[in-house]
Formats: structure tokens, C-alpha cells, sequence
């Protein structure tokens, strides 16, 4: 049994995630931003929709929440600390909180830094992390609300899990993310193979994501940096490139 996550590009570049659990066919839909896409995404794989998670309140992972809820009737998860920024939820979690999908089921990891609410689910069986707008293939996400402390801290729970860790986040920032990236780790030898794995990919029109979390250390410079001040500095410097 195993939780398999499919994109759904949607808007200019964010990708909503349809999750399906093989065991039960039960699905969700993470970010839900813009209704007619992830609908048709829905209906197309079989018209079931169980769960709407949201990772952060920013309108382009939410702004589709109420017309998916209003067409399918499924319960929308979101974290605590925003309910109130949040479209309405049925379910308000926080940090270790289990959100189960058919019989696979997703643990909340609070993740502060690019907006003070920001949640991450990750299910064990798949695996598969949904990254919202926290880390990014070969990036991480703007400090727009928090600070650099708590950004870091966000990436160090993530960094803690497995290897074949599907990395599924909110946008497809993986070619000016591997802009940067390059300028300041010219020599590392696996960021320069993700870089010429995820050129082939844009080349074939696919998805850059998900990438693997096993990926993601060896070769994202924001999961590479070895303390708080390293990660403030590397995250200024993006700000600026
Ligand atoms: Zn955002």
C-alpha cells in the first residue's frame, strides 16, 4: 500500500498534487488554487475526491479551495495557527497531528519560515512529502514571514526524512533555482546531475518534480548549509541574484 502523488500544473507556475492511496482509492488534492484544472484532474482520475489538504494560506495554493470543496463535499485540512486566514476548514492540525487518506495516512510537520503558518504532510508509505512553498528542488522558499532561525529549523525536519522521499512542492522554480545554485557550488558533482536531469525534463515538457529528498541533500545548496548564519547569508544571496 502506497501513497501515489501525480502534479497538476495549474496558474503560471504552481503545481496542485493529487494523492491516491493504491490500497483503498481514496484521494485528496493538495493546493487546490485554481478550481477548473485540478477539477478536471480530479474527474479525469476516477471523480473521487476524500481529503483537500492545504500547506500555507497564500491565494495561490488556496484561492480553489471552496469551489473544490462545493464539488465534491470533501473536508479540507489546514493548519491551526491560520485557520483564520485559511478558507474554511473542517480540520485545524498542528505539528505531529495524523491525517489519514484510505489507509495510508499523513503526518503534519509545522514548517514556519515563508509564512508563520506553513504546514508540510508527509505519508510514510510512498513516501511522499508535500513541500508546499518550505523547499523547493534545489531552493527553499521566500522568508516573507519568518526569519532565517526558523526556516533552518524547517529544513532540518525535513532533511530528517528517508532518502526515496518523493519531494512534491508548490512551484516549478527548478531551472532559475539551479541558476543560483550553480553560481555557488560550481563543483558539486550531484547538483550538476540534477541539473542536467531537470533541463532534459523541462526540454520534454515534463515536470521537474518530485525529486527525491536523497536528491535534495546532495545537491540543494539550502539544505547544504551547515548552520543558521550559512543559511542567512545563502538566502539573502538568492534574494538578490
Ligand atoms: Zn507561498
Amino acid at each position: 500500500m502506497s501513497i501515489i502523488a501525480t502534479s497538476v500544473a495549474i496558474l503560471k507556475d504552481n503545481y496542485a498534487w493529487l494523492l491516491r492511496d493504491s490500497a483503498t482509492g481514496a484521494t485528496a488534492i493538495v493546493d487546490p488554487a485554481d478550481p477548473a484544472p485540478v477539477i478536471a484532474a480530479i474527474e479525469a482520475a476516477g471523480g473521487r475526491l476524500d481529503l483537500i489538504l492545504l500547506t500555507h494560506h497564500h491565494a495561490d495554493h488556496v484561492a480553489g479551495t471552496d469551489a473544490v470543496r462545493d464539488r465534491f463535499g470533501a473536508p479540507v485540512v489546514g493548519a491551526a495557527a491560520d485557520a483564520h486566514r485559511l478558507p474554511r476548514l473542517d480540520r485545524a492540525v498542528t505539528e505531529a497531528d495524523t491525517v489519514p487518506l484510505g489507509a495510508a495516512s499523513a503526518r503534519v510537520i509545522d514548517t514556519p519560515g515563508h509564512t508563520r503558518g506553513q504546514i508540510n504532510f508527509f505519508f510514510a508509505d510512498g513516501a511522499v512529502l508535500l513541500s508546499g512553498d518550505t523547499l523547493f528542488s534545489l531552493g527553499c522558499g521566500r522568508l516573507i514571514e519568518g526569519n532565517a532561525a526558523e526556516m533552518f529549523a524547517s529544513l532540518e525536519k525535513l532533511k530528517a526524512l528517508p532518502d526515496e522521499t518523493l519531494v512534491c512542492c508548490g512551484h516549478e522554480y527548478t531551472e532559475s533555482n539551479a541558476r543560483f545554485a550553480l553560481s555557488v557550488a560550481p563543483d558539486n558533482a550531484a547538483l550538476r546531475a540534477r541539473v542536467a536531469e531537470a533541463a532534459a525534463q523541462r526540454a520534454a515538457g515534463q515536470p521537474t518534480v518530485p525529486s527525491t529528498m536523497g536528491s535534495e541533500r546532495a545537491a540543494n545548496p539550502f539544505l547544504r548549509a551547515p548552520d543558521v548564519a550559512a543559511f542567512a547569508a545563502l538566502r539573502a544571496a538568492k534574494d538578490k541574484f
